[in-house]
């Protein structure tokens, strides 16, 4: 069994060659899945992750087939064994930049090392950054939560509370009430259009009006939501709709920056379909392009950008196996 807690302190000191075919950056469900792919194309991939999976303050993976309920930390630790076992190799370690030349691409480690990669794949998540709001943060994944898919089930009839601090907020009081007929709206910094607050009330959820000051523990759970007049409103679990931003500062160098996603909900590395960026040999999967994308979403991602990959590797070999042959073919008959 794995230790949720302590994923950051797996360490992993895989012996490293000197250049790979691809580079995964980020190992958790996009990138080990990416890797996999590769590993199983007979690739030489190399991971390197710093250990900080969004879903790890969580204690299992739902809404996940055939792994329902799974811790992250085990999850994650059956998908690096399934690396392994291909050949792959794994890192730990923080990327912090990544340049290119005309032979492909150097990647370097906080710590100074630096590896050689002929295409990325780029897998490192996002950020979510949470309203600043006393014990929001310490209950993030347990009792203060973002995704009814995720933890929906979990606070089924209880009395949950919504905190209006973003451009979904609302959508988010009126998915959850799928789960509980007990929902409030606290208005927060979002005050509800006419049309929504119609919705709202045709559902049966009262909106607070007021800011937000902290919320109240007790037992270490939630117990309520204290507004700045100190009025304390009962609640067990609060949901919060995060500002959801790409971690990949370290791609400057290689002019892919976070752009706002069109949904309002954040920042994101835009790619196609298949994973493919504007930047030449470099792929994205998971979060880190995809802000909604949930475990298996992520995972399915990685595999295919990982498989593109292959396929690119494969067109350039064919390439330059032409040139090679026909012009052995030419010196044979000269
Ligand atoms: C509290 C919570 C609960 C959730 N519960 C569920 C759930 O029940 N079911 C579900 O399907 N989804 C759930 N999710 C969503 C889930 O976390 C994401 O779908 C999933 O983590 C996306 O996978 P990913 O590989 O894109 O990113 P991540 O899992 O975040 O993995 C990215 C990896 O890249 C590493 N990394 C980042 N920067 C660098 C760098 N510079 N160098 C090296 N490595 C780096 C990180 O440390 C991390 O290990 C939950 C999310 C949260 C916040």
């Amino acid at each position: 069994m794995v230790d949720n807690k302590r994923n950051k302190e797996v360490m992993m000191t895989d012996q490293l060659v000197d250049g790979y075919d691809a580079v995964v950056i980020g190992g958790g469900a996009a990138g080990l899945n990416g890797a996999l792919m590769l590993a199983r194309a007979r690739r030489s991939v190399l991971v390197i992750d710093a250990g900080e999976p969004r879903n790890a303050p969580a204690d299992g993976v739902h809404g996940l087939l055939a792994r329902e309920g799974m811790p992250p930390a085990e999850l994650l630790a059956r998908g690096r064994e399934e690396v392994r076992g291909y050949g792959g190799h794994l890192l730990s370690g923080t990327v912090v930049d990544a340049t290119r030349d005309d032979s492909g691409f150097t990647v370097e480690l906080a710590d100074g090392r630096t590896v050689r990669a002929r295409r990325l794949l780029v897998t490192t998540g996002l950020v979510d950054e949470l309203p600043d709001i006393a014990g929001l943060r310490e209950r993030w994944g347990r009792d203060v939560i973002h995704c009814p898919y995720c933890h929906g089930w979990e606070v089924r009839d209880q009395a949950i509370g919504i905190l209006g601090s973003g451009p979904m907020s609302v959508h988010q009081a009126l998915l959850f009430r799928q789960w509980s007929p007990d929902i409030t709206f606290f208005a927060h910094t979002v005050t509800p259009t006419a049309e929504q607050a119609e919705q709202l009330a045709a559902r049966g959820i009262p909106v607070v009006t007021g800011a937000v000051r902290a919320l109240e523990i007790a037992d270490d759970r939630v117990v309520g939501v204290r507004l700045e007049d100190g009025t304390v409103v009962p609640r067990t679990a609060v949901a919060v709709a995060s500002r959801m931003v790409a971690r990949a500062h370290f791609l400057a160098a290689l002019d892919l920056k976070p752009v706002q996603h069109p949904s309002g909900m954040g920042e994101h590395i835009p790619a196609d379909p298949t994973g493919r960026t504007d930047a030449p040999g470099i792929w994205v999967a998971g979060n880190v392009t995809d802000l909604s994308a949930q475990v298996g979403a992520a995972a399915a991602a990685g595999a295919t950008a990982g498989a593109m990959i292959n396929a690119d590797l494969m067109t350039e070999e064919t390439t330059a196996a032409v040139a090679a042959y026909q012009s052995a073919r030419a010196s044979a008959r000269s």
